[in-house]
């Protein structure tokens, strides 16, 4: 830890409260209630104007709450324009200033306080950002990631409480992308200070958040770690747009202790009552959802090995991809019109091949039960297909 870094740290949650911003009629962010905690790794993900940019601009002071109250731990900012806020962006476009050099580009938040002896911390600044030897460069001798690291080091030396990033990683080329998400969570690590992120990469908020919130239609879905997000969706829309979801409509037959069991286009399928995030009723609907690496594909000829106690359903191969690492299968099955399997590629069944029928089969305690009232294929269509 250094000591820029450390005397970083400090001044309390972000708290929004009731906070949201309309335009017109149009309810780009509705009353949102909120707190990041202090030295978190937070990120806002959602799909192009979900009302992420927006939130975070009202956190910023760039952007009027209609409504609501921003708090930086104790002290109601809400009337407080950007400048006097403890608080600094990361915009995508770097926003360098090309004349300077990458010392200079640093320094300009201390010499613009005035602040005389900047050397010391200029230096620890682009040792935290790995660019000690590019000091002399202008910013068009840097590559896209290199510059992004000028721009929060630009922005960390004015020691913020806060550091809001705005897709920072957007203008990146996949591969520069992902070791710019390391880079930046081995930064946060080491300042200790909030940053709040946003994002529409599930990938990315997935890799370097603590906590993320899923932001759909100006408010926030789900808010979590992302296992618990990805392992226990509440809604379709975070089912489908963290990860790739199966979900299979189905009418609940019977409730057993903390068992539920349902049928589904002639299976009888269970899952753990916990994992229901929508009431259960015998007769009732219920959307049961199931991750495609938690599935197990059996040959039909094998079907009698399969132990008892799993979820299991037929169908027929329709499509199979080999991506290397695994291999991913879609199956026509009477329960679920494109059931997806990944199958981790360790001993290959030759036989898993298109047309072939088969047995699917999980454990049911890897099932989750959504409210069978959504739309089941929300967030589907909002997915980035680079990252999926
Ligand atoms: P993106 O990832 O595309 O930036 P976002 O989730 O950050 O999307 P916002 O920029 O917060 O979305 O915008 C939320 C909604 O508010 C969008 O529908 C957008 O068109 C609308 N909006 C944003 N700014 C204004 C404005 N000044 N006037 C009218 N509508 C606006």
């Amino acid at each position: 830890m250094t000591e820029t870094a450390s005397t970083s740290r400090g001044g309390g949650d972000v708290r929004l409260s009731g906070i949201s911003k309309t335009y017109g009629s149009f309810h780009a962010v509705k009353p949102l209630d909120l707190t990041v905690p202090q030295g978190s790794f937070f990120a806002l993900l959602g799909a192009s104007g979900c009302g992420k940019t927006t939130t975070l601009r009202m956190i910023a002071g760039l952007e009027e709450p209609t409504t609501g109250t921003v708090f930086l731990g104790d002290k109601d900012v809400t009337g407080l324009p950007p400048y006097k806020r403890p608080v600094n962006t990361v915009f995508q476009s770097y926003a360098l200033f090309p004349h300077l050099d990458i010392y200079e580009n640093v320094a300009f938040g201390l010499r613009r306080r005035g602040i005389k002896s900047v050397r010391g911390q200029v230096g620890e600044m682009l040792d935290l950002v790995q660019l000690g030897d590019f000091a002399k460069r202008k910013p068009h001798q840097l590559s896209g990631g290199q510059q992004q690291r000028v721009a929060v080091a630009r922005a960390l030396i004015n020691h913020p409480q806060v550091l809001l990033l705005d897709e920072p990683l957007g203008a990146l080329d996949l591969k520069l992308r992902r070791q710019m998400q390391l880079e930046l969570k081995r930064i946060q690590t080491e300042v200790g200070i909030t940053f709040i992120h946003v994002t529409h990469d599930q990938e990315e908020a997935m890799t370097m958040a603590d906590t993320v919130a899923v932001m759909n239609g100006g408010l926030v879905e789900q808010l979590g770690s992302p296992a618990d997000l990805y392992e226990n969706p509440e809604t379709t829309f975070v089912a489908n747009f963290l990860g790739t979801s199966n979900l299979i409509e189905a009418e609940v037959a019977e409730i057993h202790g903390d068992e539920v069991v349902v049928t589904a286009g002639g299976a009888k399928l269970r899952l753990p009552a916990g994992r229901c995030s929508a009431p259960t009723a015998s007769g009732g609907r219920l959307l049961v959802g199931i991750r495609p690496e938690k599935i197990s594909l059996a040959h039909a000829d094998d079907a009698g090995t399969i132990p008892d106690g799993r979820n299991r359903i037929t169908g027929r191969i329709a499509d199979s991809s080999f991506i290397g690492v695994s291999t991913q299968y879609v199956i026509d099955s009477p329960v679920c019109p494109e059931f997806e399997v990944y199958a981790q590629n360790i001993e290959r069944d030759s036989r898993l091949a298109p047309g072939a029928e088969v047995v699917l089969h999980w454990n049911p305690a890897h099932s989750f039960g959504l409210d069978a009232a959504q739309d089941i294929d929300a967030g589907i269509e909002t997915v980035d297909e680079e990252v999926s």
